[in-house]
């Protein structure tokens, strides 16, 4: 008979502590204890994050709880991996079931019963509640069976297995089957005619013992002894919450989602009060944990060690001493030790550590946590820069270039300038004028302008804009853009540059700046605004596939050719700048090869975060790896739309034998780009 057809009498109530009288106090004093130790354990984790801060007032409350639907409850980033998602859905389900069930029971025990003689678990209600109960029980079970299974057979390398994943998962299992007992006696009492199939699990149990001759008497001890320990587990393992990793429920799943920042995230937060700070000769950064923000301590507790970070590094995957998971634990034992910790010391946190990022986003992406690794390494970076650290000496010579160069190679500002009279000259590209309105100010960036090898995508860029009819001018003004500095952790000097470049570009007028290097692209769109320096900015490939669009540029053929696109991480992980490239590539007919990781899962050149100023010579460079990985896909020619993936893959395309060519050359030129980007080359 289905729940819905049997009269509400059929079934019989539940009986409240059948067995168990006597134990009921114990269990009262086991829950005040457990809820003391639990308000200790949560006033402890936030005077750690708040550090005498006062706690912040989230804004925009709707937006922020459409992410904690998002990530908390529907999980999208846990389900970025399937096995791992399948896993910790049936864990929290499962669990979140059960944990329903609980409070249901306890509500109906404790108060609708007690105070008012009334139950709502009845009849009908009581077996759909019964079959909920099973499933989330049978789905915790294969949860953790899986979750085991995942790890003997290391199916996700690098995952930590240490005491406190066993605890976590040991205790839900015994949770979850001492639970099935206790329900299997209950059901085997005095309810075996209606449970089956909704006490599945139950009645299965309790036939067992009615087939095996064992009676409801001599089972009354083991139920007594398996309930106090299933109660006492289950209370206790609430009390340790905030001590132990089920921590996360709350820190990431809760905390860490409200207060995820809803800018994008590769706006990198600026210093607070950075010209007070530089004025009064405090630390820019952090170099202890209370230099830290609150947030980044929150970041910090809310790691679950899924080692997804580091399983996506370029820099570990290529022997470098950084392993993004590693080191935010690292950071968190130097935060549970107190606010004067240093955050750089040795293994993990060692300063090659902090310089081995290329920024280049792949743990933000990854982090199911919301953690934000990019912000928390430049932070560290901005403490050793700013008391004068262990800053590797190409970075400084680099911040020092860009000082009083105004660029970060070290090269006579008049080549910047030469070049580009020439490209006037020979292009007719004027120089921006005051009064004159533009389409567009193309800024060159720093790499373009002084690397001959690059030059010419500048020159074929601009010579396709002219053959399309747009108005674009040169900036004769034209400096870093300060990006280095700030990957480096210069914010002042990042901050300055943005003044100046800022200054320069209001003089003219242009409806939006064109940019060829992503790093360019993402600092006027993101990080330039955060110190009021806003400009609307196209990169080049987005504005060349609305011109094909239109009709403007007529692709040159390079039909028969096979190429594989390398996605720079500024653009398409940190900007979701995907299709615009690869429009692009099939315009002009070329076959396009996917590396394994292509879009926003590329893998870096190794060129970003200020890795291009300097070598830091440990294990194998990141472009080798990526070159191999272009190599893999049959292609011989390798794409790219960013100055520094060009540089790092022309270093690399010799041992490779790949050509390498912006998408604007082969736009432009089509096959016969191709023989004037020999292989090697
Ligand atoms: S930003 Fe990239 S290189 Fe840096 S820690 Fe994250 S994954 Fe590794
Ligand atoms: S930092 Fe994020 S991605 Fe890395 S191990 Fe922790 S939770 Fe996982």
């Amino acid at each position: 008979m289905i729940p819905w057809q049997l009269p509400l009498a059929a079934v019989p109530e539940i009986k409240y502590y059948l067995f168990v009288q006597g134990l009921y106090p114990l269990i009262i004093i086991e829950s005040i204890a457990a809820a003391a130790i639990c308000l200790y354990g949560s006033y402890r984790s936030f005077s750690r994050w708040l550090m005498g801060q006062p706690i912040p007032i989230p804004d925009h409350l709707g937006a922020r709880l459409a992410n904690v639907l998002r990530y908390s409850f529907a999980q999208v980033k846990v389900w970025r991996h399937r096995l791992p998602g399948v896993i910790h859905s049936l864990i929290f389900w499962g669990t979140t079931l059960l944990l329903i069930g609980t409070i249901l029971d306890a509500i109906e025990s404790e108060i609708t019963l007690r105070l008012f003689h009334a139950r709502f678990l009845i009849g009908p209600v009581y077996l759909w509640f019964k079959l909920a109960m099973n499933i989330g029980g049978l789905m915790l079970i294969a949860g953790i069976l899986l979750a085991y299974y995942r790890r003997a057979r290391r199916i996700t390398p690098n995952l930590p297995m240490g005491p406190m994943e066993h605890y976590m998962l040991l205790s839900l299992l015994t949770i979850a089957i001492t639970g099935f007992f206790l329900d299997s006696v209950n059901t085997y009492a005095y309810r075996m005619s209606y449970m089956f199939p909704y006490d599945i699990v139950g009645y299965s149990l309790a036939s067992l013992y009615r087939d095996l001759g064992i009676t409801v008497a001599q089972l009354v001890p083991a139920y007594r002894a398996v309930w106090l320990f299933h109660m006492t587990l289950a209370i206790m393992s609430i009390g340790f919450i905030p001590y132990t990793k089920f921590s996360h429920i709350f820190v990431h799943g809760g905390l860490n989602v409200l207060y995820y920042r809803l800018e994008p995230p590769s706006a990198f937060r600026p210093v607070e009060d950075l010209q007070g700070k530089v004025e009064r000769g405090e630390v820019v950064g952090a170099t202890t944990a209370s230099e830290l923000t609150w947030k980044e301590r929150l970041d910090l507790d809310a790691c679950v060690k899924c080692a997804r970070c580091t399983n996506a590094c370029p820099a570990f995957a290529s022997g470098k001493p950084l392993s993004p998971m590693h080191l935010v634990q690292a950071l968190r034992e130097a935060v549970h030790a107190g606010p004067s910790s240093k955050l750089v010391s040795d293994g993990p946190l060692a300063p090659e550590a902090y310089w081995s990022c290329t920024t280049c986003g792949a743990c933000v992406r990854e982090c199911p946590a919301m953690i934000h690794h990019v912000e928390l390494i430049t932070d560290v970076r901005r403490g050793l820069v700013s008391t004068g650290g262990a800053v590797p000496e190409g970075l400084s010579q680099a911040l020092y270039n860009v000082m009083r160069l105004g660029n970060p190679f070290g090269f006579d500002p008049d080549e910047r300038t030469r070049w580009m009279e020439r490209v006037s000259t020979d292009l007719g590209i004027p120089f921006a004028e005051p009064g004159e309105e533009y389409d567009y100010i193309y800024w060159v960036g720093c790499n373009t302008a002084y690397d001959p090898n690059l030059r010419p995508v500048a020159e074929s860029l601009l010579r396709l804009l002219k053959r399309a009819g747009v108005k674009v001018a040169l900036l004769r003004e034209e400096t870093c853009c300060g990006e280095p500095a700030r990957r480096i952790g210069d914010e002042y000097l990042f901050s300055e540059n943005a003044r100046s470049v800022g200054e320069a570009l209001s003089r003219y007028r242009f409806k939006s700046l064109l940019v060829s290097c992503p790093h360019g692209y993402n600092n006027f769109k993101h990080e330039m605004p955060l110190y009021g320096v806003r400009f609307d900015v196209v990169h080049h490939t987005q504005l060349l596939s609305r011109l094909v669009a239109e009709g403007r540029i007529e692709p040159a053929d390079a039909s028969g050719i096979r190429v594989t696109y390398h996605d720079p991480c500024y653009l398409a992980r940190w900007n979701g700048i995907l299709e615009e490239p690869r429009s692009l590539i099939r315009a002009t007919g070329a076959e396009l090869s996917e590396m394994a990781r292509h879009g926003a899962d590329s893998f870096c050149c190794g060129g970003g975060g200020a890795q291009f100023f300097f070598d830091i010579k440990i294990g194998e460079r990141v472009s080798k790896i990526r070159a191999s990985q272009a190599s893999a896909t049959g292609a011989d020619t390798v794409v790219v739309a960013c100055p520094f993936c060009n540089s790092m893959f022309r270093s690399e395309a010799q041992s490779f034998g790949l050509r390498v060519l912006d998408v604007a050359q082969l736009l432009e030129g089509g096959r016969g780009a191709l023989d004037q980007a020999p292989r090697g080359t």
